[in-house]
């Protein structure tokens, strides 16, 4: 069998993958990235919004190739539709700013790995790890069809919302139904609305999520929406809500399909551990996406700088044991992990929440001017005006 040597090891070339091996080669470390499809990023299954206030902390030059629209920011959108926060793109979040085109993105984030001196394997998908003297020692994986073992003295799980590589490790990834929306998606043209907007729907358009208009040109957009998977009662029902929306909005409902994707999201607390002796999760297999959007890019791309830059220290030490991976553990916790919790105990609470709380929640918040949102921001706004239902919220305040 076909063996390949390096320091690092990494399963998965989306955007936590592409970060991961570019921080840790630039860094020194030998780095293989191996992806299991054809293509870096296609099929694309994602709304494509992020903002732009991250990519320049994460070291990401923007690229106009990657950039399909530039949005104003976001309007939330109350269930009627009546009541409307418009947010503009500073204070809108990790997911308003640029709607991109992943296909690019991906692929532009995989080439400034490539330049760093990570060497990439497309159609290679990791099977199983290796061991070796009780350690983790590299992966198995199937290349253009051929076994290969690839030895590393880290492995990193960069493999999405589907990752095995964490329960290989014995990582207890696995999410409870009540974290996990299901999402269905169209590229839609021939359509008539505000390109300058990300747009946000609440209610029971998307039971326990939400729906969402994300522009890609003056007459195109990503709309799709998630449900959360409690509220689905049978097979297809998510495209179902997705074509009966569509077919009730005005502005939508001559729209043509251009593409279909579907997929899902987790929207979890933190995880209790994501490395372990040589391996580490990040990104989605990391189950790091913001449990209030559904947004994973911007958190993917700074555990991947957090893990590359700890395993080019790892490579320097020679030392790839929790004493040097440690500090992935403390850096991502240290940006994200707060923040995780906080959105998933709003999560918990809005998803019990009924189509005329949400009507009360965003009437309230559209008559205030807010300088910063956040919980509490958010909460305040609404006390002035249904100071009964901020009770409900008490736990999060
Ligand atoms: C419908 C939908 C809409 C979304 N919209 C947004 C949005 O608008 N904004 C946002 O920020 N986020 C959005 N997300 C989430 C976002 O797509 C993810 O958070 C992001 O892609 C995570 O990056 P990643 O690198 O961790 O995982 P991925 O991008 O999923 O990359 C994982 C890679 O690993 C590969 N792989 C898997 N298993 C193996 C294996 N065994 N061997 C080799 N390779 C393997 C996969 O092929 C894939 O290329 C959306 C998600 C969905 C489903």
């Amino acid at each position: 069998m076909r063996t390949i040597n390096c320091d690092v090891v990494v399963v998965g070339a989306g955007p936590a993958g592409s970060m991961t091996a570019k921080w840790a080669a630039l860094g020194g470390a030998d780095v293989v990235m191996i992806e299991k499809r054809p293509e870096i990023g296609s099929p694309i299954r994602c709304g494509e919004g992020i903002s732009r206030s991250w990519l320049d902390r994460v070291g990401v030059k923007v690229d106009p190739k990657w950039v399909a629209r530039t949005v104003k920011g976001a309007k939330i959108v109350s269930p009627s539709g009546k009541h409307m926060v418009m947010l503009d793109e500073s204070k809108a979040g990790n997911e308003v700013g640029f709607v991109v085109d992943r296909v690019f993105f991906d692929k532009a984030l995989a080439r400034d790995a490539a330049e760093a001196g990570a060497k990439i394997m497309l159609k290679t998908a990791a099977t199983s790890l290796i061991y070796e003297d009780g350690k983790i020692a590299g992966v198995r994986a199937v290349s253009h069809g051929e076994p290969v073992e690839i030895r590393a003295n880290c492995v990193v799980g960069a493999d999405g919302f589907e990752s095995q590589v964490g329960r290989w490790a014995g990582i207890d990834t696995s999410l409870k139904a009540t974290d996990i929306i299901t999402c269905y998606q169209y590229r839609l043209t021939n359509i008539d609305y505000d390109p300058d907007f990300t747009e946000f729907l609440l209610g029971s358009v998307a039971p326990g999520g939400y729906a969402w208009i994300f522009p890609k040109d003056d007459n195109t957009a990503n709309i799709g929406l998630g449900v959360l998977l409690t509220k689905i009662k049978k097979p297809g029902e998510v495209k179902e809500c997705l074509d009966r929306w569509i077919a009730r909005d005005p502005r939508l409902k001559n729209g043509q399909p251009l593409e279909a994707v579907s997929g899902a999201v987790s929207v979890c607390a933190p995880l209790d551990s994501v490395a372990i002796d040589n391996l580490l999760l990040v990104g989605d297999a990391a189950r790091m996406i913001n449990p209030i959007t559904g947004g994973g890019i911007a958190n993917s791309c700074y555990a991947g700088m957090f893990a590359g830059k700890v395993l080019a220290k790892a490579v320097k030490a020679n030392d790839y044991s929790m004493k040097v991976l440690q500090e992935y553990e403390d850096d991502w916790r240290a940006k994200m992990e707060n923040g995780l919790w906080r959105d998933w105990m709003a999560k918990e609470k809005l998803i019990t929440l009924s189509d005329d709380t949400l009507e009360m929640l965003v009437e309230a918040v559209s008559k205030v001017e807010l300088e910063k949102i956040n919980v509490h921001t958010l909460l305040a706004a609404v006390k002035q005006t249904y100071p009964e239902l901020v009770k409900e919220f008490e736990d999060l305040i």
